[in-house]
């Protein structure tokens, strides 16, 4: 059950992510302690039909971002972006404002710093006084800068978001719809950023795990 002045965790689970988690105490630590893991990844889908689970689909960080921002606009809570390049944390904001008129937007900070600078940017969220923090700083930092700061920020609701500021700022375009709805939008983005091709090499190695671990 959620404690009263803990925040609200929210994580972003795929095939990489849990192979990456086998190496690292932090973001396998992270994982556990969020409240909330969103199945954004084919791969969770496949893992849990092969393990009798009920998870049936994807949900994506954006979608559920999309989702959460509306929530926020609707009630009055206020939203914090951090990560990504110089400016696209304000463009996603500008269009996600247009998109849920009323949206109030505490604040946004690009996600090229130093780590040793990441505290002072917990220090300008808690000073703002967001309700939700969303970070897209790529995995495992974004995870890692949650667990190591997160409270520190005093909002209620944070939550991991990868690449999903490019794609709120045009700046990187989302599969077309065929492709979600087959399952297929990892095909679309290796196209568009063939350097993610290490991270599809999860999968071959995470599946016959998933097979044969008993827990
Ligand atoms: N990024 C950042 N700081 C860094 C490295 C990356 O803010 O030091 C941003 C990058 O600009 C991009 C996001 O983090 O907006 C990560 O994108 P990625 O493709 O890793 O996201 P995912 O694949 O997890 O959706």
């Amino acid at each position: 059950m959620l404690k009263k002045d803990s925040p609200h965790l929210i994580a972003s689970v795929n095939p990489e992510i849990c192979m990456a988690a086998a190496n690292n105490p932090e973001l396998r630590e992270f994982l556990l302690a969020a409240n909330l893991g969103l199945p954004d990844g084919i791969g969770i889908v496949l893992a849990s039909r092969l393990r009798g689970g009920s998870i049936r689909q994807r949900i994506t960080g954006i979608d559920f971002m999309q989702a959460l921002v509306g929530l926020a606009a609707r009630e009055g809570k206020t939203i914090f972006l951090f990560g990504a390049a110089e400016g696209v944390a304000e463009a996603a904001a500008d269009n996600l404002c247009r998109q849920f008129p009323g949206l109030k937007v505490a604040g946004t900070h690009h996600g090229y710093l130093p780590s040793e600078q990441e505290s002072d940017v917990a220090r300008i969220i808690l000073s703002s006084g967001a309700d939700m923090v969303f970070v897209g700083l790529g995995s495992p930092r974004q995870e890692l800068f949650l667990a190591a700061h997160g409270k520190a920020t005093g909002a209620r609701v944070l939550m991991v978001v990868g690449g999903s500021f490019d794609v709120l700022a045009g700046r990187l375009q989302r599969a077309p719809e065929i492709y979600q709805k087959l399952g297929l939008e990892w095909l679309y983005r290796l196209l568009q950023q063939p350097s993610r091709i290490k991270r599809f090499l999860a999968l071959p190695k995470f599946l016959p795990l998933v097979i044969i671990k008993k827990n």
